[in-house]
C-alpha cells in the first residue's frame, strides 16, 4: 500500500514560519499556539494543553488497544538576562546585559547575532550579542583571544543608554528571556537556520498529520501527538504522555559530523545516545517499515545527546521508546538540513501511523 502524498511546499512554509517565532525554553507559548492553530484545521484531532504548556493532539485510531505517542519539541536554545551592567571602563556606565544560557547554547555560534530581549510585560527590545573586546581597533589581538563565554559576552541594546536606569526604563529586568535570530534561508532544497532542532521535526509531524488527513485515512492505533516545550533542559516529555501508551517515537534531529552515519538527505534511526540504547524491538519495527516502504535511512549513534523519549523513561514511563529524525548539520550551531531528509522523516512517520 503506497503512503499518502506529502505536501512538501506546505511543510517547508510551516517550518519557516515556525522557525521565525522565537521560542527559547520557558517562553514557548507563541510557538505552541502557532502549532495549535495549524492543527485546529483537523477536526479528527482532540487538542489539549498540559499544565506546563505542552500541546497534545489525540487522533482516535482504528484500534485503541495499543495506543501510541509521537513527540517533538518546539522549545529552542536561548538565554536570559543575568545582569544589567553598571560598571565599565573608566567608570563610564555601559548598560550592557550579561546573560545566562538556556540549554546547551554555544556562545561562539551566536556571537554578533541579532537578538530580542523579551520583557515580562511582553515588550521586545532589539540588540545583538558581542564579545566585550569586540572592536579590533580598540582591543587588537584581545579581540581574537578573549574566551567566548558568559563572563566575556554581553548584549548591546539598540537604544540610547548611558545609565543602568535607562535600561530599567526600557522595562528590562534580570530574568527577561533572550531569543536569537534564526536567520532562515532556503537554497537548492537546503534549509539553513538555527533551531531546526527540533522545529524541523515538529514540521514533519504536522506534515504527517496533514497528509494522513488529506488522504481520508486515520492512524491504525489511537495516537497522541505530543509537542514538547521543555526538551532542551531535559524534562519536556516527562509529563503529558498517558500511561496506557505502549510505544513512544521521539522525533528529533540526527547528528551529522565526522564519524557519524547520518547526513542531511536522509532520516536516521538512533539506536544509542549518551543515555544508552533505545528499545530494540520498536527500533527494528521502524527499520522494517522503512524497508517495506523503500524509505532510505541511516542507523546511527549520537555521542553527546539525550532525548525527550528518555525523559519519559526517567519519569517512569513504561513504554518502548525509539528515536528517528532528519540529519541536521552543525547542530546547536548554525544548522542545516535538506527537504529530502524532512520528506524521509515524514514518510517514516506515515508508515508507522498506518501500520497495524
Ligand atoms: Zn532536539
Amino acid at each position: 500500500m503506497p503512503l499518502p502524498k506529502i505536501d512538501t511546499n506546505h511543510l517547508t512554509q510551516f517550518l519557516v514560519d515556525l522557525l521565525n517565532i522565537p521560542s527559547p525554553t520557558g517562553l514557548t507559548e507563541d510557538a505552541i499556539a502557532f502549532v495549535e492553530k495549524e492543527l485546529s484545521n483537523y477536526p479528527q484531532l482532540k487538542l489539549s494543553r498540559t499544565r506546563k504548556g505542552a500541546l497534545v493532539a489525540v487522533w482516535e485510531g482504528q484500534s485503541s488497544d495499543a495506543s501510541r505517542a509521537l513527540t517533538a519539541h518546539v522549545d529552542t536554545l536561548g538565554a536570559m538576562v543575568k545582569e544589567i551592567k553598571s560598571n565599565s571602563h573608566k567608570g563610564k556606565v555601559n548598560g550592557r546585559l550579561s546573560i545566562t544560557r538556556i540549554g546547551g547554547l554555544l556562545l561562539p555560534a551566536v556571537e554578533t547575532e541579532g537578538c530580542w530581549v523579551h520583557t515580562s510585560t511582553g515588550e521586545k527590545i532589539r540588540g545583538s550579542l558581542l564579545v566585550n573586546t569586540a572592536s579590533g581597533h580598540v582591543h587588537g589581538v584581545k579581540a581574537l583571544e578573549t574566551k567566548r563565554d558568559e563572563d566575556n559576552m554581553e548584549i548591546r541594546l539598540d537604544a540610547r543608554i548611558s545609565t543602568k536606569q535607562d535600561v530599567l526604563d526600557l522595562g528590562i529586568r534580570v530574568g527577561d528571556f533572550v531569543s536569537f535570530d534564526p536567520r532562515v534561508e532556503l537554497t537548492n532544497g537546503f534549509i539553513r537556520s538555527r533551531f531546526l532542532d527540533d522545529k524541523a521535526c515538529v514540521a514533519a509531524m504536522v506534515a504527517a498529520i496533514k497528509s494522513l488527513a488529506d488522504s481520508g485515512k486515520a492512524p491504525a492505533q489511537t495516537t497522541y501527538f505530543h509537542f514538547s516545550n521543555y526538551e532542551e533542559v531535559g524534562h519536556g516529555a516527562s509529563a503529558g504522555i498517558p500511561a496506557d501508551v505502549t510505544e513512544l517515537v521521539t522525533v528529533d534531529m540526527a547528528a551529522v559530523g565526522p564519524g557519524q552515519e547520518s547526513d542531511e538527505f536522509h532520516a536516521t534511526i538512533c539506536v544509542k545516545d549518551s543515555n544508552g540504547p533505545y528499545h530494540h524491538g520498536l527500533s527494528n519495527k521502524l527499520r522494517e517499515l522503512a524497508d517495506e516502504h523503500e524509505i532510505q535511512y541511516k542507523v546511527d549513534i549520537y555521542p553527546y545527546y539525550g532525548s525527550d523519549g528518555e525523559a519519559f523513561w526517567r519519569a517512569g514511563g513504561d513504554v518502548a521508546v525509539a528515536l528517528i529524525g532528519p540529519g541536521v548539520d552543525a547542530s546547536h550551531n548554525y544548522e542545516r538540513t535538506h527537504t529530502e531528509a524532512l520528506e524521509a522523516t515524514t514518510n517514516w512517520l506515515l508508515a508507522y501511523l498506518l501500520n497495524d
